[in-house]
């Protein structure tokens, strides 16, 4: 078995929408980015390939690709998963913690962790989805962006 960690932050934009683990959460503005810009995934998809010790996701899916352009990270995951069994690796399980000031995470975290465990192909009780506010402190505390951690373990088929 193998343990990896992602970290990723991205910034509010006007005229975005937020997209965090594959949910489109209602929020009068979204995150920049050269994909639909989900933290949460981008976090979880560096700790894979950490496990893997693959490199990272800006080296799979650079930024002046532009294939990547408003890519559906949720897809970009299925492609890592795809990736790491071809190194005979499945996916053990995953924990994410996506660090919000606002909006109120609560009401989606079902449906996160429900697109997440499709796309590792683990059970849902395998994928956990948290998140938390930062008590105004900081640059996430005064609503600029968003970020998330990830922790995931793979197993050797
Ligand atoms: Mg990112």
């Amino acid at each position: 078995m193998r343990i990896g960690i992602g970290t990723d932050a991205h910034r509010f934009v006007d005229g975005r929408k937020l997209i965090l683990c594959g949910v489109d959460v209602p929020h009068e503005r979204g995150l920049l980015g050269h994909s639909d810009a989900d933290v949460a995934v981008h976090a979880l998809i560096d700790a894979l390939l950490g496990a893997a010790a693959l490199g990272d996701i800006g080296k799979l899916f650079p930024d002046s690709d532009a294939q990547y352009k408003s890519a559906d990270s949720v897809a970009l995951l299925r492609h890592v998963v795809a990736l790491l069994a071809t190194k005979g690796w499945r996916v053990n399980n995953a924990d994410v913690t996506i660090i919000c000031e606002k909006p109120k995470l609560a009401p989606h975290i079902a449906q996160m962790r429900a697109n997440l465990a499709v796309a590792l192909d683990v059970d849902l009780d395998a994928v956990s989805v948290k998140a938390t506010t930062v008590e105004g402190m900081g640059a996430i505390g005064r609503r600029e962006g968003i970020a998330a951690n990830a922790a995931a373990t793979i197993i050797k088929n």
